[in-house]
This record gives structure tokens, C-alpha cells and sequence, in this order.
């Protein structure tokens, strides 16, 4: 990846899911054109389109458009909450092709996504979910982002290396779609047996969870840094200098 790309929102983003999923020692689907795989659509399509203009022609144009200042809560060695200032900017790539014809991609740099996925596991007593000596080696974990939405539903095999739960029906014809907690038509009522089928939102097909019976238990968290703010200092513009107001 060329500096430009590196230090763009996009790129920390698409790197902080990388880096959040290796920590739980999953491995997340890449993006295939328009497909942005397990990466947040925005940030996938935003690096594609800067990567275009990048390998377009022999001279790049750096346009910042917006500086934009934000006050962030932060808290400091001891734990008190200290208010400190950042600024970010927003602006576009320009590239010329050897035609004469411009190309443009948006981009912002300053700050990014850090996804913070906590880890929900459910063990899945099943015909295969112990080995021959009786140790567990399948159940299913949750996943889900900051604000607590649903993510995935992902397998753990016994090195630990997790697969994102897909759709069987869908996998058939080489699709690939996330299985998620069943859809409820409107008004209806959770059912008692809610929590042990899954669903694609994509053909409808409803599988199960577990095969016989499930125990449902809180693992350790897996927190990312909170902080959506980069350690760049050619980012930070240097505004540790300037007073804030608190
Ligand atoms: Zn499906």
C-alpha cells in the first residue's frame, strides 16, 4: 500500500478490522469488487476508489478541502477524564490518465473506525462438538460491533481460527451470506425456541444453532482501543500546544 493510501481513513479502518479480527483469531472475508466481504462497506469502496486514482497517471494531487475540529473526552494515565482537541480533514485525490482525463477520489485523514467487538460465546453440545478425548472443539460465538448490533455468528475450530457462520443454502451457488438472528414478522411474539435458529436475510432459510442442547455463558470481552483518533503526529497537526477549553 503506497503512503497516500496508508494514512487515509479508509485504509486505518479497513487495518483496524484486520487487526480487531486477528486478535480473536478470526479471519474475516475479503472484499471482491463490489462485494465488500466482512469490512464496512464505506470504508472498502472509498480505499478501492482511492487506490484507482493512485495507479492512475504519474502525478497525484493532495486537495484538502475541510479542516474540521473536534473536542474528544479522553481519559488520561490516572483515569480522569481529560477533554483534548483533534483536528481532521477531508479533501481529494487527483490523478490525470495519459488521455487528459481527470480522476477524483474523497478521502479524510485524522481519524477512523475502530471496531470494538465483543465476544459473546454460546457452547453448542452437539455430536461434534467434543474430540475423541472429550474436550470441546466447535461452538458458536457472537460477534457484535460498539453500539452492540449484531455482527456474526462465527465457529471456533480447536486452533482457534474462527469462520464467519454462512448461509448453506446460499453457499451452494458460491454466495456468500452471513446467517443472523431470525426475523420476526411484525407483531409477532419472540417464540420460546427464538435463540436456536438462525437465518439468512438474503433466501429466507432458517437453520439451527446447535444440534441438541446449548449452555449460554458471557466470555471475556475483546475490546479494541476506544479511542476513533490516530497516534499520527502529521495528523494531529500539532494542536497539543493549544489551549482547550474544559
Ligand atoms: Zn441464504
Amino acid at each position: 500500500m503506497s503512503k497516500l493510501e496508508k494514512e487515509t481513513s479508509a485504509a486505518k479502518t479497513i487495518q483496524a478490522y484486520k487487526d480487531a479480527a486477528t486478535q480473536i483469531g478470526l479471519v474475516l472475508k475479503p472484499g471482491d469488487g463490489l462485494d465488500s466481504g466482512d469490512y464496512p462497506h464505506d470504508a472498502y469502496t472509498n480505499l478501492r476508489y482511492i487506490r484507482r486514482v493512485n495507479s492512475i497517471g504519474k502525478e497525484h494531487r493532495k486537495i484538502i478541502k475541510i479542516i474540521s475540529r473536534v473536542l474528544v473526552t479522553q481519559r488520561d494515565e490516572k483515569g480522569k477524564p481529560t477533554k483534548k482537541e483533534y483536528i481532521y480533514y477531508t479533501g481529494n485525490f487527483k490523478a490525470v490518465n495519459h488521455r487528459g482525463i481527470e480522476y477524483s477520489a474523497g478521502f479524510t485523514i485524522g481519524k477512523y473506525n475502530v471496531p470494538k467487538i465483543v465476544q459473546e460465546v454460546r457452547q453448542i453440545i452437539g455430536p461434534n462438538s467434543y474430540d475423541d478425548n472429550f474436550n470441546l472443539i466447535g461452538y458458536t460465538s457472537e460477534l457484535r460491533d460498539r453500539d452492540g448490533r449484531f455482527y456474526a455468528f462465527v465457529d471456533f475450530n480447536a486452533d482457534e481460527v474462527g469462520k464467519i457462520r454462512e448461509c448453506p443454502h446460499c453457499l451452494e451457488y458460491e454466495i456468500h451470506n452471513k446467517l443472523q438472528p431470525r426475523i420476526l414478522k411484525k407483531g409477532q411474539v419472540k417464540p420460546p425456541d427464538y435463540d436456536e435458529f438462525i437465518q439468512c436475510y438474503e433466501c429466507g432459510n432458517i437453520s439451527g444453532i446447535h444440534e441438541t442442547h446449548f449452555e449460554s455463558k458471557i466470555k471475556d470481552s475483546v475490546e479494541t482501543t476506544d479511542n476513533p483518533f490516530e497516534g499520527n503526529e502529521s495528523i494531529f497537526l500539532s494542536t497539543d500546544n493549544r489551549a482547550t477549553k474544559t
